[in-house]
């Protein structure tokens, strides 16, 4: 029961800011805040998605090459390119690696406005600390798995915002209902996105990518546009 709940919190949190921080804030500038509070998403992010951290910036650059070239082959992430679930995961990863290290060269439309915090991520994005996340990861596992198939959840744990990423991104081009016809294979992957914080009505963020919240029909509600708009409510960020 522990364990369940310790998966679903990290679940969630990493989640939280693989929506909020990368997706709406980095890459489409939805709002703005102060450099303190990008800070203390910077460091939370860093708590929450732990051995799997993301960078904002890599991140920004990457979603905004997936929005111009949505199905061709120079989508960072297309199901349409890659063999299985599997191989888009690693075709992703090499694309964020090569944009991470400057491979990619990207203009001025995808690198601007981007949050970066260069010394931090020295620290938060190398494999010494992801390592050492990981053995973090294992002992939270040993104090409270109760079965050994509890173990199995483990790779999850560990590449938890990369797995995110990748269901959002593989399912919603490929299996779910359209509300718009747009001119590429976007869909809505749930009627009630419980599980993906409004990130599975993807059809209708690529016909709005301007649009803060991803919900358009009556009973489509997007919780990490709520989750902005309690955070607007309490000053901490401005929706533009
Ligand atoms: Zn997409
Ligand atoms: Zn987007």
């Amino acid at each position: 029961m522990g364990l369940l709940l310790f998966i679903v919190l990290h679940w969630y949190l990493s989640l939280f800011f693989q929506s909020v921080f990368h997706h709406r804030y980095a890459a489409h500038n939805l709002f703005s805040m102060s450099p303190r509070w990008e800070k203390v998403f910077f460091v939370s992010c860093f708590l929450t998605q732990g051995s799997s951290y993301i960078s904002a910036r890599t991140y920004g650059i990457m979603h905004r090459l997936h929005h111009t070239f949505t199905d061709t082959e120079n989508d960072p992430h297309s199901p349409h390119y890659s063999a299985n679930f599997f191989a888009m995961m690693l075709d992703t990863r090499n694309s964020y690696n090569d944009i991470h290290i400057g491979k990619v060269v990207s203009g001025d439309a995808y690198t601007k406005n981007l949050p970066v915090w260069d010394s931090f991520e020295k620290f938060a994005h190398n494999w010494v600390t992801r390592v050492a996340w990981g053995i973090i990861y294992l002992i939270i596992y040993m104090q409270l798995a109760t079965h050994w198939w509890m173990y199995l959840f483990l790779p999850l744990t560990l590449a938890m915002g990369a797995f995110q990423g990748i269901m959002i991104n593989w399912w919603a081009h490929k299996f779910g209902y359209r509300n718009f016809s747009v001119d590429n294979t976007s869909k809505n992957i749930l009627p009630v996105d419980l599980l993906f914080w409004g990130e599975a009505y993807h059809n209708n963020h690529h016909k709005f990518p301007g649009r803060p919240n991803n919900a358009v029909k009556w009973f489509e509600i997007d919780f990490g546009y709520l989750s902005m708009y309690v955070l607007q409510k309490l000053h901490v960020i401005k929706m533009n």
